[in-house]
């Protein structure tokens, strides 16, 4: 079975071939010639992966996931949750994303946040949404130098370094990602379709 991940990313998607049961040929977006802008324009992470799963398997007519990923902080309401890569404005910049984190929560002491990803699979006519999440908390200054995005800031619950401060392997084995694709690749393996 041929299966889309809405990605061009080809880290993103040789990470997740390597889990994959053998008869699912994985193929990425540029597979399918698909250079287009696909729309994020939903306002919850799940609605963003639904939207960008529904936009291939209408326009493409084939099976296909797609994820869509933030972090959420509870003393600002769970912002800036789908907004998490454009937080400080365009372009994307997350350097000004921490800071503009970093400021909201001076003088904040409830420091609880969450990383989320939402894996929306279109398969054979049905849907299936996997969630995976990762608590933290978010600390007062960067911290590493490894990953991305609010990685230097964010410290998961039973650690003492940031996921910058974690190599990729130390990461990948506790992420909100790792999980929600953990899952649908258990969904994948066990399941007749
Ligand atoms: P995406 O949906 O995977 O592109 O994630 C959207 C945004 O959420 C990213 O641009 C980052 O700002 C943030 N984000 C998602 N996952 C992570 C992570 O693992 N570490 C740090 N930031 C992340």
């Amino acid at each position: 079975m041929k299966l889309v991940f809405a990605s061009s990313n080809s880290h993103k998607i040789n990470e997740i071939k390597k889990f994959l049961p053998e008869n699912i040929e994985l193929l990425g977006l540029n597979d399918i010639q698909c250079f287009d802008e696909i729309p994020e324009t939903a306002e919850t992470i799940e609605g963003n992966a639904i939207l960008k799963a529904d936009y291939i398997k209408n326009n493409y007519g084939l099976n296909c996931f797609a994820d869509d990923s933030g972090l959420e902080i509870e003393a600002l309401n769970g912002q800036p949750g789908v907004y998490s890569a454009r937080y400080a404005g365009e372009p994307k910049d997350d350097n000004k994303n921490i800071d503009k984190v970093l400021f909201e929560l001076h003088n904040q002491t409830n420091r609880k946040a969450n990383f989320k990803t939402v894996i929306c699979l279109n398969l054979n006519d049905k849907q299936y949404l996997f969630t995976g999440i990762v608590n933290g908390s978010i600390i007062n200054e960067k911290k590493g130098d490894n990953g991305f995005g609010y990685d230097p800031i964010f410290v998961a619950n039973g650690f003492d370094k940031t996921f910058a401060q974690m190599t990729f392997e130390e990461k990948n084995q506790i992420s909100h990602r790792a999980k929600a694709v953990m899952q649908m690749i258990d969904f994948l393996k066990n399941n007749e379709y």
